[in-house]
């Protein structure tokens, strides 16, 4: 298999696999267990790493707390913050292409009584910044914007917002899931208040995350989800599960700027070829900017399930991984004003430092002998071809 999904998740790095190992077999002790030995040195394990973390984010250790995924730091954050504010409003804003998590949770609060403000997209899926600035009234206590899409790679302007917030004094809420592992965020320069990251997307373990909270003058308030021991400040109760936060940590520490650019080169050349070697499709948002990895394809009259079957040897994704098994086309793609049959001939490549120049040669082969088969029992694109549809 050739696998360019990574924006779905990532293969593991193998220091990081090593890094995790003693405390799967050996040091398996419960790091709340701090009467003794065993308990002090996992406490102490993953003290350490949540400074390795927050020295990434540029933010005080203080200010770090575990999860298991992006999934229930976005839930936890949009939850236990409409229930501690509802008594001053109401109003969430969201962006219009956020995250599946994002909307169903905003969805299920919507039915506790708020009210959830959607921000839209232009054609290249770039974030509407003035409607947001107008969208925010005394009654907003949260925005929830995500720093980049995890199905076009595009990214919200994230400092504007952060600068816009702060002047507005509303929370600034960034799901920053498909970023973090790809380029840096600085969180000592942007005023952001609330950040989530997962680990498996930046070849890390899957089922753990970190939530940043910034720490103020008037601290941030949020109810928490998951109710228990005293854990995590009291924000998330439950057994620490060490193995993974030592390898999120791991998995951070391996991040490097040299080797994403050396992603984007490989992401490039591949949109190149891909303009050179097949006739009608279109890089979907090549002109907004991108995290480096990302590139959505549409494929005119080629539809996606299908391409998809003949590509039995490359993994890719049509739409987001989260959306499988649901045939609704997707929310991003729509929010970008392409149509439920524009958005089936769609498929996302994600690559990663894992992928070669050589897979992406034969990736652009089989993909170039794939659509022309496609396209050559295809009645549709015959009339097309003929000049009798468009
Ligand atoms: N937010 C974004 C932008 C994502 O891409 C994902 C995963 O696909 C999530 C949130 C959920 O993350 P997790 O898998 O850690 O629950």
């Amino acid at each position: 298999m050739i696998y360019i999904d990574n924006n779905a998740t990532t293969r593991i790095d193998s220091n990081v696999l090593e890094a995790m190992l003693p405390y799967l077999k050996e040091d398996y002790g419960n790091a709340s267990s701090t009467q003794h030995k065993m308990g002090r040195l996992t406490h102490h394990a993953i003290e350490e790493s949540r400074i390795s973390i927050a020295k990434k984010l540029k933010v005080d250790p203080k200010e770090i707390y575990f999860t298991s995924g992006s999934t229930e730091s976005i839930t936890t954050v949009i939850k236990g913050v409409f229930e501690r504010y509802q008594s001053i409003g109401k109003n969430i804003i969201i962006g219009a292409t956020e995250h599946k998590a994002v909307i169903t949770t905003c969805e299920a609060i919507e039915k506790k009584g708020a009210e959830i403000t959607y921000i839209p997209v232009n054609e290249n899926g770039e974030l509407n910044i003035n409607y947001l600035k107008s969208a925010i009234k005394k009654e907003t206590i949260l925005v929830c914007l995500m720093s980049a899409n995890n199905e076009t790679g595009v990214k919200y302007p994230i400092e504007e917002i952060a600068e816009i917030c702060k002047e507005r004094n509303v929370l600034y809420f960034c799901d920053a899931t498909q970023s973090i592992g790809k380029e840096e965020i600085d969180l000592s320069q942007i005023p952001i208040d609330i950040l989530c990251i997962s680990a498996h997307k930046f070849h890390g373990p899957k089922g753990i995350g970190a939530l940043f909270i910034r720490r103020k003058s008037k601290p941030i308030q949020i109810e928490p989800l998951i109710l228990g021991g005293k854990q995590e400040n009291g924000l998330r109760g439950g057994t620490y599960n060490t193995a993974n936060i030592i390898g999120m940590a791991k998995a951070i520490e391996n991040v490097s700027q040299k080797v994403n650019n050396e992603v984007e080169e490989l992401r490039n050349y591949f949109e190149r070829n891909v303009n050179n070697h097949i006739e009608d499709c279109k890089i979907l948002s090549l002109h907004a900017k991108r995290i480096v990895n990302t590139s959505n394809i549409f494929f005119k009259y080629v539809n996606s399930s299908e391409l998809m079957i003949k590509l039995s040897n490359i993994a890719v994704s049509s739409g987001s991984a989260c959306m499988t098994g649901v045939s609704e086309p997707s929310h991003v793609l729509k929010a970008m004003n392409l149509n439920n049959e524009e958005s089936r001939c769609c498929i996302r490549f994600s690559f990663s430092k894992y992928n070669t120049k050589e897979q992406i040669d034969i990736v652009i082969q089989d993909l170039k002998n794939a659509i022309e088969q496609i396209r050559a029992s295809s009645p549709i694109w015959k009339m097309y071809k003929e000049g009798i549809l468009d």
